[in-house]
């Protein structure tokens, strides 16, 4: 998801410059940014593979059995998967913590989407294809670099390609990696790869909720039954008043309708009529007096709807029976990385060896849930850009990538430590 940008946060001040520069001087480490240089048409082909295999929201298994696959083909050890489908494989350290380099596998694109995955000179289009295949291909080229130039790591690094990151999902895929105390007390370091680019830093976790609500009637006849109450209709009022609620610039609160169902011909008055609200902000306080505001309306929009259909069955029968429920669909919890934190001076020294600019930003990704238990987190891109993610017209160009992959590179590098 596109994060927001964040002008207003301290610069972290890196002390780490000659530590990276030594450790992008090494023969090991040359050696695996000669392999990146060369290795683009390998990376697309993994690109368009992986995007072709369709992995809507709790149907990310095909994709991630192709990502097993691929790391038993690397050479990763202990290659497996978890009970929610989660795939693993490990570049062994000496160390016995690890950084848990992860890329989510799973897509905002229901089952059926038509996949029209291609390649057009540089640029690759379809759905899926940068959020997160430049992602997912970053991980495969990274565990590819360590293999062959065989570097020496301190920490193990754990690749994981995980489900659930996005809408329903509702990080499900970390949730469950993170409520496992083995693995949540090895992991000493998460560092997400989300979409594509170079220039973020997520070091800041929004927090989201997201509500299913669903209205009932007793339906009825268009002609016969009418005045009996429409749960469409009252959606409608819903609607029309809780878009009104006045939100804050800052701190940067939003809201969206974003899908709507019910009815089922053109001549029943319906039974039932659901929504999807997805209600955001920096601020847990604006969230809940959002969340506060769609309860409230709801209830307004389903009693003027009882009165209105009162009106209408004047002269009929008296009709009543409207329910309504609200549904919590998502919470993603909020959490920033702290200043001082070494994965923020480590990205910092990167950013600046390799003559990079990148921006401190809040955004909604998989690290949420470390940065929410108070554990070192930051999401970056997989290099290269992209644009139009979450539609059908999403792209992805290669130029670009390969300074991505070294600064993905680096950043594992330098938290693991190299033994020489
Ligand atoms: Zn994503």
């Amino acid at each position: 998801m596109p994060p927001l940008p964040r002008a207003d946060l301290p610069e972290v001040v890196s002390t780490d410059q000659p530590e990276i520069a030594h450790l992008a001087g090494l023969a090991e480490v040359r050696s695996a940014f000669a392999w990146f240089r060369t290795q683009e048409a390998q990376f697309s082909r993994w690109q368009l593979e992986m995007a072709r295999i369709p992995a809507p929201p709790f149907g990310e298994t095909a994709r991630g059995e192709w990502l097993k696959q691929r790391f038993q083909e690397l050479g990763l050890e202990d290659v497996h998967s978890d009970e929610v489908g989660n795939s693993f494989g490990t570049y062994r350290g000496s160390g016995k913590q690890l950084i848990a380099l992860s890329a989510h596998i799973d897509t905002v694109f229901p089952a059926g989407t038509p996949l029209n995955v291609r390649q057009q000179g540089p640029r690759l289009y379809g759905p899926g294809v940068s959020d997160n295949g430049a992602g997912v291909t970053a991980l495969l080229a990274v565990a590819a670099a360590l293999q062959k130039a065989k570097v020496p790591a301190g920490l193990s690094v754990m690749f994981v390609g995980n489900v659930g990151e996005e809408g329903e999902g509702d990080l499900r895929g970390m949730r469950h990696i993170f409520s496992h105390p083995p693995w949540r007390d090895a992991i000493r370091y998460s560092l997400v790869l989300d979409g594509a680019g170079s220039d973020t830093i997520v070091a800041q976790a929004l927090g989201s909720r997201r509500f299913e609500v669903i209205v009932r009637g007793p339906g009825g006849h268009s002609w016969s039954d009418f005045g009996a109450p429409n749960p469409i209709a009252v959606l409608a009022r819903a609607i029309h008043g809780f878009t009104q609620s006045p939100v804050p610039a800052a701190p940067k609160t939003t809201f969206n309708i974003g899908v709507i169902r019910g009815g089922t011909s053109v001549n029943s008055i319906p039974e039932s009529a659901s929504m999807r609200v997805d209600i955001r902000s920096t601020s847990v306080v604006e969230m809940e007096r959002l969340e506060a505001s769609l309860r409230r309306e709801l209830e307004r929009a389903v009693e003027e709807e009882t009165r209105a259909s009162e009106q209408r069955s004047l002269s009929q029968r008296r009709s009543s029976g409207l329910t309504r429920e609200i549904v919590t669909i998502g919470s993603r919890p909020a959490g920033e990385l702290d200043p001082n934190a070494r994965m923020l001076q480590v990205i910092r020294a990167v950013d600046t060896h390799l003559g990079n600019a990148a921006q401190i930003q809040r955004a909604s990704t998989d690290a949420n849930i470390p940065l929410s238990l108070g554990r070192e987190a930051i999401a970056i891109g997989g290099g290269g850009a992209g644009g139009g993610a979450h539609t059908l017209q999403e792209w992805f160009d290669s130029a670009g990538r390969e300074l991505g992959l070294k600064r993905i590179l680096l950043t594992v590098l330098a938290l693991a430590g190299v033994r020489e």
